[in-house]
């Protein structure tokens, strides 16, 4: 008899484990989550926690352990870079006409090694991958070749942010295609959505034990008009709209929240009035960092001091643009100087333990150029980190008066990347 109770109360147990665990993936209907095994550079600080995102408090305690459990804390890296874009004549410098293909890798060679420091890796797409039944184009209706999406991976993305003005470049042919396509790589797609039910879910990149929850919204799509029955395609910048989904991703736990605005006037290089208060704003619902893209020219970036609806102080990092990554812009088209120098901004994000506090710890800035020349057959685009260019002056395709000029670049761009930054303490020596 008593053992029978005691099957009995086994069997309880174990049903109720059961509900425990359907109700975890009852969660999972509004949560996309997207954690890899892949360990990277940008490891735990400490290393007790690599790879072990979920440390559960439940478990039947052993008494040589009931010792309070040692503090510790995990670090990963958030990488992001601005507008991907690819005009025409990058279209012509991609093709091989020898093997008729298409390959965009050597535009990324250099920044390469920078970008595969991150734990998440973030870039604009802005671009369609509408396939090759339309023809490849640039501006003003952009449709690149899904090599692209191939490059993008061997440069160590894995993150896009889909939701700009070119998004609806080819209608919703483009903007399902281009999810198709990235999905089929691994590439985690912010932004657009293929159904009403994709654009409810909240997608979450665990890295190094962090969930980060990843957000996206557009300006608007080029006065291309996206259908009344399928606005859930792209995101529009829409306040009640975001306010509702940092919401929604603090309740499914995310430890931060990440939010990419393709908002302000193109070719300004300082943020507008409403480009800040609408940064201040999202910080204030609950964001932590805001990666800003659209003006094809770096704005700096500003930790921002704001509180909640509750008046609770909030803290956050707000990049107001990312600049080109790669285009064909520049001041040799009569477009302003920097339309060719991008930004790679790296944050480094702690959770400390056993609070699972979340710390927006250094920012990294690293200026970089879109370096275009022709050796003897062809056009070429490449990507330079100035910095490290500048350094080992050893590049056989820069003259004396580009390492100048590249030279007055890096200067210029540091300090304006820094001009709004909250000024460093002086207490330290
Ligand atoms: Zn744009």
């Amino acid at each position: 008899m008593r053992r029978r109770s005691l099957i009995v109360f086994i069997i309880l147990c174990l049903l109720s484990i059961i509900l425990a665990a359907c109700e975890l993936t009852g969660d999972a209907n509004q949560r996309t989550d997207i954690s890899d095994a892949e360990t990277s550079a940008g490891s735990g600080a400490d290393g007790l926690a690599d790879g072990n995102d979920h440390v559960s408090d439940d478990m039947p305690s052993d008494p040589a352990q009931d010792s309070p459990p040692q503090p510790y804390t995990v670090e990963a890296t958030l990488v992001a870079v601005g507008d991907i874009m690819v005009h025409n004549p990058q279209l012509t410098a991609a093709y091989s006409v020898t093997t008729a293909t298409y390959s965009f890798d050597d535009n990324y060679v250099q920044v390469a090694p920078i970008l595969k420091t991150g734990d998440w890796v973030i870039g604009n797409l802005e671009t369609t991958l509408a396939g090759p039944q339309y023809r490849y184009s640039g501006y003003p209706v952009f449709n690149s070749p899904d090599e692209l999406a191939d490059a993008l991976v061997n440069a160590g993305f894995n993150i896009l942010g889909t939701a700009n003005n070119h998004t609806f470049d080819k209608r919703e042919d483009g903007v399902l295609r281009t999810l198709e396509q990235l999905r089929a790589r691994n590439l985690v797609a912010v932004g657009t959505n293929a159904s009403q039910e994709e654009s409810e879910q909240i997608q979450i990149v665990t890295k190094q034990g962090i969930d980060m929850a990843l957000l996206a919204y557009t300006y608007g799509t080029n006065g291309i008009t996206v259908p009344e029955n399928k606005l859930y395609l792209v995101n529009m910048i829409d306040e009640d709209r975001i306010q509702a989904d940092i919401a929604k991703a603090r309740e499914l736990g995310a430890d931060v929240i990440t939010v990419l605005l393709h908002y302000g006037n193109e070719y300004d290089r300082l943020p507008s009035k409403y480009q800040k208060e609408l940064a201040r704003k999202v910080i204030g619902w609950g964001a932590d960092v805001i990666l800003g893209s659209h003006t094809h020219l770096v704005q700096p970036y500003e930790f921002v001091e704001t509180a909640d609806e509750q008046g609770i102080p909030r803290k956050g990092v707000v990049i107001y643009s990312l600049g080109n990554f790669i285009s064909n812009q520049g001041p040799e088209h009569d477009l302003p100087l920097y339309t060719d120098v991008g930004v790679i901004f790296k944050l480094t994000i702690r959770k400390h333990y056993p609070e699972e506090t979340i710390e927006l710890g250094v920012v990294e800035t690293i200026p970089t150029w879109v370096h275009k020349y022709r050796d003897q057959t062809k056009r070429h685009y490449r990507i330079l980190p100035l910095e490290e260019v500048l350094s080992e002056r050893d590049d056989k395709w820069l003259t004396e008066a580009d390492y100048k000029k590249l030279d007055a670049y890096l200067q210029e761009m540091t300090r304006h990347l820094h001009s709004m930054a909250v000024p460093v303490s002086e207490s330290s020596d």
